[in-house]
């Protein structure tokens, strides 16, 4: 069944969306659902074929006007309904997409080179990514990571030709090794150019196939790396490991020669228990007791490397700020550190012995008879706002 979710929502962009967007969030998806990243995850199969239907739709100007005018109802409703992918083959699903992209370039050049223009150029893989997690220790220092990832690498049996080791794949018949033939598209409407269902835009037929990638040329590979994380990283940013993605298509080059894609590495970093980050800046609360805060004291301050002392101007109030300099994060490009900002706090004990129940009453009394000038200048305030 085709998908009733929302295609915005399937492939995560705006309704505002650019065509771009859509492009690189559909290729974002199809790269970590892709079945043969996933295998046996019926989950990452249905996933895949939900962005290519919301893909198919959102990528095509008039069907995605329709969509947002009239829903999915409106798409059935017109005829214009794309392909049902829930039943098609993820090959043929991909194929297909080897058209829409371009330039028979297929999911090659990720990351910066998509497009015909690719065709020209030696082939592609794909890039890969894959996620790490540090906390703001890491962040402050820089940090060694191990990653591990599968990868689809060309299959020793077969130098990457699919066929059985001793045969070779053949011409196919049905497109005459083009891999493309024109069928009729929207009920006749016009003809469009696809990709060849025989040869599944090959080109070449494999007779018997090779026992060990089950004819794709691709196996997939377990690969571990250590990757170096520079200090001052933000979340939500990736390292890119050159060369560390796939080698290009079986359809664009079956032996794998030409530029393996990239690795991005996409950076996670966790929230702290005590620091909260501000750029390169780093902001505390800290509770400070009432007397501190009236008397003035020097206290001590954590921060990711040790501890500070930190002068308490006295009178300070609560909200009042106070900046560490050069206690913060480093800079991701000149490593200067930023400040921690500590926001003070003030406690007002809960519980008190009889002695300090007795020194606090004598305070109070001596505060009827010194206002302090603020808080006259307060009342001042309010009687002359209530007109009194
Ligand atoms: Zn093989
Ligand atoms: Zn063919």
């Amino acid at each position: 069944m085709p998908t009733t979710r929302d295609y915005y929502e399937v492939l995560g962009v705006e309704r505002s969306a650019s065509a771009d967007d859509i492009k690189r969030a559909y290729r974002r998806l199809a790269m970590k659902y892709h079945p043969d990243r996933n295998p046996n995850d019926k989950d990452a199969e249905v996933k895949f074929k939900e962005a290519a239907e919301a893909y198919e739709v959102l990528s095509d100007g008039e069907k995605r006007r329709i969509y947002d005018q009239y829903g999915h109802e409106g798409l059935r409703g017109r005829g214009a309904a794309g392909h049902d992918f829930s039943r098609m083959n993820v090959e043929d699903i991909f194929s297909m997409f080897n058209d829409i992209f371009g330039g028979g370039g297929g999911f090659g050049g990720f990351g910066g080179h998509p497009g015909r223009g690719q065709a020209r150029g030696p082939a592609r893989g794909y890039d890969l990514e894959t996620e790490v997690t540090l906390d703001l220790k890491d962040v402050l220092t820089g940090a060694s990571r191990d990653v591990e990832f599968t990868r689809m690498d060309v299959c020793d049996a077969c130098t990457g030709s699919g066929a059985k080791p001793g045969t070779k794949p053949e011409t196919c018949a049905t497109c005459a090794g083009q891999g493309k033939v024109q069928q009729a598209g929207l009920g006749g409407m016009f003809r469009m150019v696809t990709a060849c269902p025989a040869c599944r835009g090959r080109g070449t037929i494999i007779k018997e196939r090779c026992p060990d990638c089950h004819g794709r040329g691709r196996v997939g590979r377990k690969r571990k790396l250590s990757v170096k994380i520079p200090a001052g990283i933000h979340d939500g940013q990736a390292v890119r490991v050159p060369g560390e993605g796939e080698p290009p298509a079986p359809d664009r080059s079956p032996t794998g020669e030409g530029i393996r894609g990239d690795l991005h590495v996409v950076v996670r970093v966790k929230d702290h228990p005590l620091f909260q980050r501000d750029a390169d800046h780093l902001l505390m609360e800290m509770p400070i007791s009432f007397t501190q805060a009236a008397l003035g004291a020097t206290v001590e301050v954590p921060t990711l490397d040790g501890k500070r002392t930190l002068e308490i101007k006295k009178g300070t109030q609560y909200g009042d700020l106070f900046r560490i300099h050069g206690a913060g994060l480093p800079n991701l490009r000149t490593g200067q550190r930023g400040d921690l900002v500590v926001v003070v706090k003030i406690e007002t004990p809960k519980k008190l012995s009889a002695k300090q129940q007795d020194l606090l009453r004598q305070f109070a009394e001596t505060e009827d008879k010194h206002v302090n000038p603020e808080s006259a200048g307060f009342w001042k305030k309010i009687t002359d706002l209530l007109g009194g």
